[in-house]
């Protein structure tokens, strides 16, 4: 499988049952509940959409400085898509 942008549907369907995502700018490090998140974002959420809602409050996103934004991933994605999708 890969998908420039996959969703959350997508994921689901790759046997993903736990969505990591890391950040080492901020030191974010979460693990969400794929049913949770399909729950409460929707099948069609785009991953890169999702990131974005879950980093909303990174203080790395929050910089005045418009190109520095959340470095968060997904450190598991690499290996279900060959490469990182976020
Ligand atoms: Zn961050």
């Amino acid at each position: 499988m890969s998908q420039d942008r996959p969703t959350l549907a997508q994921l689901q369907e790759s046997g993903l049952k736990r969505l990591m995502v890391a950040c080492d700018r901020c030191g974010r490090l979460g693990v969400y509940r794929m049913p949770r998140l399909v729950a409460e974002h929707g099948t069609e959420t785009e991953l890169s959409d999702l990131l974005a809602i879950l980093t909303a409050d990174c203080p790395a996103r929050s910089a005045t400085r418009a190109a520095v934004v959340c470095g968060a991933v997904c450190p598991d994605l690499p290996d279900l898509f060959g490469r990182d999708v976020a």
